[in-house]
């Protein structure tokens, strides 16, 4: 039992104690693998052997992309072994997707003792810069910019444990491959690919081969499917996508531009939105040496790879000499699949749904599935929650897919196309009478896109079954110390906070013998002192795993029947 004491209400994060949760020293590969663009391929891997995958396992996870390897970390947590099977031996640097990792993903990253590391290996610090900018082209004229974008500028706040980072997803995949390596539980299984699945009551049969072909079957109790877009095992369970697959199609270079930096008028920025009726997209940088990479609206894959050069040099605004490292077509899509699970099979991430990059919520979004999912399985595995709790992976992650997809797609119905007015590239009196319209356009469509807290730290769960007096949001987060979050005090199972002020002190209906008796595992927190309370809006607070809030009140008349529907019964 912890009994902290409040400390001041706005202290830095830095780094906190239970960071150490979680093996934190670099492994072989960790000494090499910095953010090596413009490798294709990273350096051997130290002799880590090439396995076959286990014939049997508690959770197979098929596909180690972010997701997958994110619901091995979880599980991790929870002293759940689980194989993960992935057809990539490598993590591909040259062709990074994602970059914004929101604040609550940092926040899940805290819990595993991750965001540390990432902070420490992403190549662009948050306080480099936390702006938007837009521009006729990278070194041309500015036409507005936003400030505190993406969650970067919440450090030094009380409402998050961490603010958000810029970090390629590669890199990402990379301190996610070795947390998963270096753990336990897990293990990861590079070069193998999931082929199909069978189910019954009792287990999971799956089979997959590796790049020769050569086949295998595992049985596992639980199967995830973290296997991207093209899942094998939604198709496996009969899920299909429901909505638009049609959406605009943009490729993404990613180039080196010595000397280009030197050119940029605008100062730092994560992303440099172009709005020249040429070519229009965005640009960032991938590091702080001269790696970046661009996004081109309305352009296809053969226009992309044949033009690449030319596609950059358009968004620049320069004939600089640049090296094309490599180039990525991809097109935007919206579909949430119609069910997240059948029987004793799950999926997550871009394999349940799939939204436009717009606001970077993607991978952050699976970020979520996999916490949910995680500590579901490992509660129904290790036995203290029944099977049905698992129903409520669907019904409370599928609305917030949904959600997604919904902002996310009106993210993209104004892009760099929409907002290009040619008079901006004219002469200076020309730009100077169009200006005006074009900053209120660009404000008025795009604030939200690089502002979306509410999305990302507020989507709850009021009405789940598990969810007592319609709490379900994310625990209010609040500093303890210097770099002290409350976060860091919760349980890997059930919290239960005691704010110590009269009145509620021993009013918790016995919840903690209620709990023995049922073997859930229940950490009890006692935060004394003024302002808890008030913080919380009630005296005390039932916190799930996630961070969730299963009940929150003044009193406890019935702990049996509370822990019974927070768990599941
Ligand atoms: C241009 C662009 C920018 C983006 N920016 C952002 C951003 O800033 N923030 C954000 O949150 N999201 C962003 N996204 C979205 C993000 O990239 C995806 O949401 C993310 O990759 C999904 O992760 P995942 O693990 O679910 O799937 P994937 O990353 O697709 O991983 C799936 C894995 O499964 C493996 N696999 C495939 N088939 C099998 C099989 N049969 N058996 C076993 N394994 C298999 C694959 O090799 C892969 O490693 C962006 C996307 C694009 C296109």
């Amino acid at each position: 039992m912890t009994n902290p004491s409040p400390g001041p209400a706005d202290p830095l994060p830095q780094s906190p104690s239970p960071q150490s949760r979680t093996a934190q020293s670099p492994s072989p590969q960790s000494r090499t693998a910095r953010v090596p663009f413009g490798r294709e391929v990273l350096p051997a891997e130290d002799g880590l052997p090439d396995d076959d995958p286990p014939p049997r396992v508690p959770v197979l996870i098929a596909g180690g992309g972010p997701v997958g390897l994110a619901a091995a970390t979880e599980l991790n947590l929870h002293g759940i072994a689980c194989a993960v099977l992935e057809p990539r031996q490598e993590v591909t640097w040259l062709r990074p997707r994602a970059k914004t990792v929101s604040a609550r993903t940092m926040e899940h990253f805290r819990r595993w003792g991750l965001a540390n590391t990432i902070r420490e290996r992403a190549p662009l610090p948050v306080s480099w810069s936390q702006d938007i900018v837009f521009c006729t082209t990278l070194t041309g004229r500015e036409i507005t910019r936003f400030h505190d974008a993406f969650g970067l500028g919440l450090a030094g706040g009380g409402l998050v444990a961490e603010p958000g980072q810029q970090a390629p997803q590669p890199l990402i995949e990379e301190v996610l491959r070795e947390a998963v390596r270096e753990a336990h539980y897990p293990s990861l299984f590079p070069g193998w690919r999931v082929t199909g699945l069978a189910q019954d009551g009792e287990e999971v049969r799956v089979t997959a081969e590796d790049a020769n072909g050569r086949p295998a079957t595992i049985a596992a109790e639980y199967v995830i499917g973290c296997d991207g877009a093209r899942s094998v095992v939604r198709e496996a369970i009969g899920a299909r996508f429901e909505g638009n697959s049609g959406g605009k199609r943009s490729v993404n270079v990613t180039f080196r531009a010595p000397g280009l930096a030197h050119l940029v008028p605008h100062g730092p920025a994560v992303q440099y939105w172009v709005l020249n009726p040429a070519q229009g997209g965005l640009i960032g940088r991938l590091d702080l040496a001269d790696t970046w990479w661009c996004i081109a609206n309305g352009v296809g894959q053969t226009a992309g790879e044949a033009h690449a050069a030319a596609i950059v040099h358009a968004m620049t605004g320069t004939d600089l000499p640049i090296e094309v490292l490599a180039t990525d077509a991809w097109t935007a899509r919206m579909q949430l699949a119609d069910r997240y699970g059948r029987g004793r099979v799950f999926i997550a991430g871009d394999a349940a749904h799939q939204n436009p990059p717009y606001g970077g919520h993607g991978f952050n979004t699976g970020i979520g599935d996999a916490v949910n999912l995680g500590w579901k399985l490992a509660a129904v595995l290790n036995r203290w929650a029944p099977t049905a709790l698992l129903d409520t992976y669907h019904s409370e992650r599928r609305p917030v897919g949904a959600e997604t997809i919904a902002e996310a797609s009106r993210n993209m119905s104004t892009l760099a196309p929409e907002l290009a007015d040619p008079r901006l590239m004219g002469t200076d009196e020309e730009f100077a009478a169009v200006l005006p319209s074009v900053r209120e356009a660009v404000q008025r469509t795009k604030h939200r896109e690089f502002h979306s807290l509410d999305l990302v730290l507020g989507y709850a769960y009021p009405d789940s079954p598990l969810t007592v007096n319609g709490a379900g949001e994310r625990l209010p987060h609040r500093w303890i110390g210097p770099g002290d979050s409350l976060y860091d005090h919760l349980g890997n199972g059930l919290t239960l906070i005691r704010c110590d002020y009269p009145g509620y002190g021993a009013a918790d209906g016995g919840l903690v013998a209620v709990a023995r008796a049922l073997a859930i595992p229940l950490t009890v927190l006692d935060l004394t002192g003024d302002g808890w309370a008030e913080h919380f809006g009630a005296g005390m607070v039932l916190v799930r795993p996630d961070q969730h809030v299963s009940w929150l009140g003044d009193r406890i008349d019935d702990a049996l029947k509370l822990l019974r529907a927070a768990v599941g019964w």
